[in-house]
């Protein structure tokens, strides 16, 4: 086992990733690129794994730690525990996978009661001496004894008050006050936690280390991986690394650069500074940071920028970042601090960033000739490319023309626009959301206790806290609208309101407000939202998601404007049309169900030709709409008692259209219950019993295919045949089809393409894949039903368990129904084998929910599928994620 590694040892990367964490691995770039990095070495991922196992530090630990120190301590000349010249180190946390803030990290280790004077001596300056240590107890307090936060924090807000300033900034306190702080956070520790701080530097050191590697398990971490569908990782590595500080002066403090906006994608330098202050305030938010460049700051406060305030070290820490994004070839997010002057890079990561940003910044990196265009495919995440088509508000202009003025405004973290009602707390949006709310958070700021609640809401809102910020970081992440840094906004967590501004009228947890994540504006009550902006680059990069991939894509789209849409989107055709969903309109559901109940043929002839031309019309619109592109339209496939009326008017009714008494009606409704729908009476078993039904589409389909044809409009239409289990079913489908068209058309010969095909949605379909294949032209793999019958969950139902089995018990690593699962494809392998092997120019492809996921398209590339189907929404995903299959 390989104990630890330093900073500058030369690893080959994939063993240094795994051994030592991305943060580690970013330091060791950082260090060989020759950019200003204090010295330090990694613990590996395997002691931590060691440590976990038998509870034990392997052999040799404490030697290696003691021989790595002392590299350092002669690299920075100082010796840690010495009281006239001491070493503090900083020992972070940081594994193969990248968590944000989600473990622990402990600051200016090595500071004791004998350090601390040798401290300030050493840069002439108490204040900072006290305000490191301070910061100390307070993280050793916290993550080592697990003292809550709040109990430091309203010392230091009872100190404040005390002083008459409650509001005062922590750079402001006196040397006295620190003082103060410092015996008092020394007893909390010890009135907390039963024993004092311990005044040992090896004690302390070795604690902190042992508390970052438990940190890989505290629930934040936990959560976050769960949610993030992180599995199997191997646990944190360890940093231990010489601090430098940014809290020793004016000439001094700690920032955060984006080497390009992460909101927008502008290709500027972007971020957040905070003088005097160590790095952790600004993830905080508790204090309002200063912009870094003079551009980005707020109208005549530009001096306050870091690019006015220290153009040399501003200037040093531009060029740093120019040279990080070359070396990564992506736009990075750098931690760095300055002391006294002197500018240090601490960190740095590939950025996150919104999706517009995403596209933009590829799209330009490919123009600035640092990526190929197959590498920029690949920087965007298929899946996020769904908020691309998010909604927004209109333009302020349009809105102070309709009379509404934001009620408060803060920073623009996260775009977007929602509306929903408010909530105070992360479990209050979870319940709410459950019950279908659409829900606005609304926090002082926020941390990773609130990330189940930011990830349920439609948006976030805090009233601390930067453009850095935890809220608008993970908000940009998870591609919520998100609006940081209200200063005006006072939030009552005991009353439960908040106030958009002082004379406002308090809103309370329930009411509704509406927040653009573009603008930073807040309103009161809920705005229209109107369809999404489009990103200028977009275009440009599905071209080349076009030009890299194989398989078609398709849309499903039920309805004609729908299929507009779809279009828009870039879909190849209509994938699936399923034309159950054309009954929704209550007119329609009506001649449905006299259909249905009819007692006399000539009734049931007269409501089914009703349905004829309905269908006809909105086929024919659909038609039109694609012009010539593929149009699969699915024959009925529903649950026929769903279709049944609920209540005794409607049954009445429909016992008066149907000339019955009301009992009659009633019980023929009766009939058609089912206590098993889902495997029931539905698809083709319906198609091949109930007289005339699947008649009736066939004739609508094709009357408006020939209507068309005889406009010059071109069609291709595919008829999908649902819930095949057997082969004669399709055999008699055939049947019902030859006599339809040899109706609809006098003359024989087509003008128009008209396929057949399976729907292979069940086990026993997939194993007579061969005998299909000779009957249909294509399968269309159904993914929802496969997986129903593959794992034998019903969907309805699979959220009384399957939640449990992902989150808390860990059993699955993901949801079936979203992701394909491993043998459901293997199930759709073995009939693709079988139904190529008995006609090779076999079409096949996948569709359902699973059709748009990111990770199925991946998997339908590597089974040679020819085409996916997907939700409107997530067409664009869809074409990049196969573009992306394919690179791979
Ligand atoms: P996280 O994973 O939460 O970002 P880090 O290990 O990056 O944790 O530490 C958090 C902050 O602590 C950093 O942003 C930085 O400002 C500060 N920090 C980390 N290492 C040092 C160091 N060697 N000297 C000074 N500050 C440091
Ligand atoms: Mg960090
Ligand atoms: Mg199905």
């Amino acid at each position: 086992m390989t104990l630890l590694y330093p900073l500058d040892a030369e690893l080959d990367p994939e063993v240094r990733l795994r051994l030592l964490g991305t943060k580690a691995s970013g330091l060791h770039e950082i260090t060989a690129l020759g950019l200003p990095v204090p010295p330090g070495f990694t613990i590996t991922t395997e002691v931590g794994a060691e440590l976990r196992e038998s509870g034990k530090w392997p052999e040799g630990l404490a030697d290696a730690v003691r021989g790595a120190l002392e590299q350092i301590e002669r690299r920075v000349d100082r010796r840690f525990g010495d009281p006239e010249n001491p070493l503090l180190i900083a020992v972070r946390s940081g594994a193969p996978v990248s968590m944000p803030g989600m473990m622990d990290t402990l600051l200016n280790v090595g500071l004791n009661e004998q350090t601390l004077a040798g401290l300030a001596s050493k840069h002439a300056n108490e204040w900072f001496a006290l305000d490191a240590y301070r910061r100390l107890l307070q993280m050793y307090g916290t993550v080592v004894r697990d003292i809550d936060i709040d109990r430091f924090q309203f010392r230091l807000v009872d100190l404040k008050t005390k002083l008459g300033r409650p509001r005062m900034t922590d750079s402001e306190l006196g040397i006295e006050s620190m003082q103060e702080l410092v015996a008092s956070y020394l007893s909390l520790i010890e009135e907390a936690s039963g024993s004092p701080f311990p005044q040992d530097v090896e004690t302390q050191l070795w604690d902190a280390v042992r508390a970052v590697f438990a940190s890989w398990d505290n629930t934040r971490a936990v959560r976050y991986r769960r949610m993030q569908n992180i599995h199997g990782a191997t646990g944190t590595a360890c940093t231990i690394q010489a601090m430098v500080f940014g809290n020793t002066g004016a000439q001094s403090g700690s920032g955060v650069a984006f080497t390009r906006n992460p909101s927008n994608g502008d290709k500027q330098l972007y971020g957040e500074y905070l003088p005097k202050a160590q790095g952790e305030d600004l993830v905080a938010g508790l204090q309002t940071p200063v912009p870094l460049t003079a551009r980005t700051a707020a109208p005549g406060k530009e001096a306050t920028s870091l690019e006015e305030a220290s153009p040399g070290a501003f200037k040093a820490v531009s060029t740093y970042c120019a040279t990080l994004e070359r070396h990564f070839g992506d736009m990075q997010d750098i931690e760095f601090t300055i002391e006294d002057g002197t500018p240090y890079i601490l960190q740095t990561r590939a950025a996150n960033r919104t999706a517009p940003a995403a596209v933009r910044v590829a799209v330009d990196m490919v123009r600035e000739g640092v990526l190929s265009k197959e590498q920029a495919l690949m920087r965007v995440d298929a899946g996020s490319l769904e908020q691309l088509l998010q909604a927004r508000l209109p333009s302020v202009g349009d809105l102070a023309a309709r009379g509404v003025h934001a009620a408060a405004t803060g920073l623009p973290a996260s775009p977007g626009a929602a509306s929903g009602r408010i909530v105070f707390d992360a479990d209050h949006a979870v319940r709410s959301a459950a019950e279908g709310q659409d829900v606005i958070l609304v926090r002082q700021e926020t941390s990773a206790e609130d990330i189940h609640g930011m990830k349920v809401a439609k948006g976030v809102v805090t009233a601390a806290g930067g453009m850095t910020s935890h809220a608008a970081v993970v908000a940009r992440g998870l591609g919520k609208c998100c609006v940081v840094g209200c200063g005006n906004i006072r939030i009552d967590f005991g009353e439960r309101t908040v106030r958009l501004s002082e004379h406002a009228d308090p809103l309370r947890e329930g009411d509704l407000l509406t927040l653009d994540g573009s603008t930073g504006n807040i309103y009161a009550g809920a705005l229209d939202l109107v369809a999404s902006a489009t990103v200028d680059e977009l275009a440009e990069l599905m071209t080349w998601a076009d030009d890299a991939r194989r398989m078609r894509v398709y849309a499903e789209a039920d309805t004609p404007q729908a299929a507009r849409a779809a279009l828009s989107y870039g879909a190849e055709g209509v994938g699936l049309c399923r034309t159950e969903r054309m009954f929704f309109a209550p007119d329609r559901v009506f001649a449905m169900q006299c259909a249905l109940l009819a007692v006399e043929d000539e009734q049931r002839s007269h409501w089914l030709g009703e349905l004829e031309r309905a269908q006809c019309d909105d086929f024919v619109e659909i038609f039109e709409a694609m012009n010539g592109r593929p149009v699969t339209i699915r024959l009925l496939d529903r649950a026929l008692q769903e279709l049944m009326p609920e209540d005794e008017p409607a049954l009445r009714a429909l016992a008066d259209a149907l000339d019955l008494e009301l009992d009659e009606v009633t019980q023929a409704a009766a009939r058609h219950r089912e206590s098993n729908p889902a495997f029931g009476h539905r698809g083709v078993r319906a198609g091949l019993t109930i007289p005339g039904l699947y008649d009736m589409q066939l004739r609508a389909m094709l009357s408006a295919a020939h209507k068309c044809t005889e406009r010059n409009t071109a069609v291709d239409l595919e008829v999908l045949i649902p819930m095949i289990a057997f082969t004669s079913e399709v055999v008699a489908l055939r049947v019902v089809l030859d006599r339809v068209l040899a109706r609809v058309f006098t003359s024989p010969t087509a003008l128009f393409r008209c396929r057949v095909g399976a729907m292979v949605e069940l086990p026993r379909a997939c194993l007579i894949a061969d005998e299909l294949a000779r009957h249909t032209d294509f399968f269309s793999f159904g993914g929802n039903d496969l997986t129903q019958t593959v794992l034998g969950v019903s969907r309805d139902d699979a959220n009384r368990f399957l939640p449990c089995y992902h989150n808390e018990l860990g059993l699955i690593a993901a949801d079936p129904f979203t992701a394909l699962d491993a043998r459901v494809a293997e199930m759709i392998g073995i009939a693709l084998r079988r139904g190529k092997g008995a006609r090779a120019d076999l079409i096949a492809g996948l569709c359902g929910d699973q059709g748009g996921s990111p990770d199925s398209i991946a998997v339908c590339e590597k089974l040679g599928l020819d085409f996916v189907c997907a939700p409107l929404s997530q067409l664009p995903g869809a074409r990049l994620a196969a573009a992306q299959a394919r690179i791979r």
